[in-house]
C-alpha cells in the first residue's frame, strides 16, 4: 500500500502538479445543490452493471456478481416501491407492503444464485413476518449484530429501497450546505464521498448507504470530524488510484474517496465493495471505517 500525505497546498497527491480543473460552482453559487438525488432505477442499473465489470477476474467475483443482481432486482422494484409511504422508517415498516416487497427480491433471486444463497434465501422467506420486521427495524436503528449476516444484505435492500423511495417522494428540505458527517435525509452513514465532473466537476459529494442521496462536502477534510490537518490517502496502486481510502489522523477515521474523474464509470457501492482489501490494510494500520456497504454491513 502506498501513502500519500496531502501536500501543503491542501490537495490530495498526484492533483497538486495537475492543470486546475474549471471552477466548480461554489456553495454560494445559485446553481449549487447540496443534496443530490439520483434517478434511483438508473443508479441500481449503473451498479449492476458495474459489479458485473469488477468482478471480471476478482477474488469476490461471485459475490459481486450476487450483488449486481440484488440491484438489477432493486431497479426491477422500484416502481413497486411507491415513495407515497411515511418518510419515517419505523412507520414504514409496519407496513405489510414491505414484507411484499422482500418476498418479490426472493422469488426474483432464487433462480439465479448459488446453492447456499438459496438456502439463506428461503430460510428468509419462511420467517414470520414478525421476525423480518425486527430484524429490518434493528439493521434500520444500527443494530447489526441483531442479523444473521448471510440474510442482512437482502433486508438492507428492500430497506433501502423504500427508504430511498420516501425520500424522493417528500420534498427537498431546505437548501444550504449540508456538510455533515451522516446523511441529512436520513441519518446513516456514508458508503463513500465520490469526487464528480460534468456541471460538478472536482466537488465532493458523500453516498448515503440507506437513501441513496448524495451530500456535499468540501474536500480535503476528514467527513467524520471535520479536521483537516492530519489526512492521508491510502492506495495499492498510484497516488492517481481511483479509490483512495481518505485517513484521519485526528479522529482516526478512514472513508474511501471514490474519483470519477480518474474513472467516470466508478459507483460507489460497486467500486467500494470491489476494494474491500484495501479496508483490511487501512484497518491494519489504526483507522476505523466511518461508513459502510450495504453489501458488507458492519458484524
Ligand atoms: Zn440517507
Ligand atoms: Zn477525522
Amino acid at each position: 500500500m502506498s501513502q500519500h500525505p496531502t501536500p501543503p497546498d491542501g490537495l490530495p497527491s498526484g492533483e497538486a502538479s495537475r492543470p486546475s480543473p474549471p471552477s466548480p460552482p461554489s456553495p454560494s453559487s445559485p446553481h449549487f445543490a447540496p443534496l443530490i438525488q439520483p434517478d434511483l432505477a438508473g443508479l441500481y442499473s449503473r451498479r449492476a452493471a458495474r459489479l458485473r465489470t469488477l468482478a471480471e477476474g476478482h477474488d469476490q467475483a461471485d459475490y459481486l456478481r450476487l450483488a449486481a443482481r440484488v440491484a438489477e432486482v432493486q431497479a426491477s422494484l422500484v416502481p413497486e416501491a411507491g415513495g407515497s409511504g411515511p418518510p419515517g422508517a419505523g412507520a414504514m415498516l409496519q407496513q405489510r407492503h414491505w414484507g411484499i416487497l422482500l418476498d418479490r427480491l426472493i422469488e426474483r433471486l432464487a433462480p439465479d444464485v448459488p446453492a447456499p444463497v438459496a438456502t439463506h434465501l428461503a430460510a428468509l422467506r419462511d420467517l414470520a413476518d414478525a421476525e423480518r420486521l425486527y430484524m429490518a427495524q434493528a439493521l434500520n436503528m444500527g443494530r447489526f449484530d441483531a442479523v444473521p449476516a448471510a440474510i442482512a444484505p437482502f433486508l438492507w435492500a428492500m430497506l433501502s429501497l423504500q427508504r430511498a423511495s420516501a425520500v424522493r417522494a417528500a420534498p427537498v428540505p431546505g437548501s444550504g450546505p449540508a456538510e455533515h458527517a451522516s446523511c441529512p435525509l436520513c441519518g446513516s452513514a456514508p458508503v463513500a464521498s465520490l469526487i464528480l465532473t460534468g456541471d460538478r466537476q472536482g466537488m465532493r459529494y458523500l453516498h448515503c448507504a440507506l437513501c441513496e442521496s448524495a451530500w456535499h462536502m468540501v474536500r480535503a477534510k476528514c467527513t467524520n470530524c471535520g479536521a483537516a490537518a492530519d489526512l492521508d490517502y491510502l492506495s495499492f496502486d498510484t497516488a492517481d488510484a481511483t479509490v483512495r481510502a481518505e485517513s484521519c489522523g485526528v479522529c482516526h477515521g478512514y472513508l474511501k474517496v471514490i474519483s470519477l474523474e480518474r474513472d467516470p464509470q466508478a459507483e460507489a457501492v460497486a467500486d467500494d465493495l470491489a476494494t474491500l482489501t484495501l479496508d483490511h490494510a487501512v484497518m491494519e494500520e489504526g483507522y476505523q471505517r466511518t461508513g459502510f456497504n450495504p453489501f458488507a454491513l458492519p458484524a
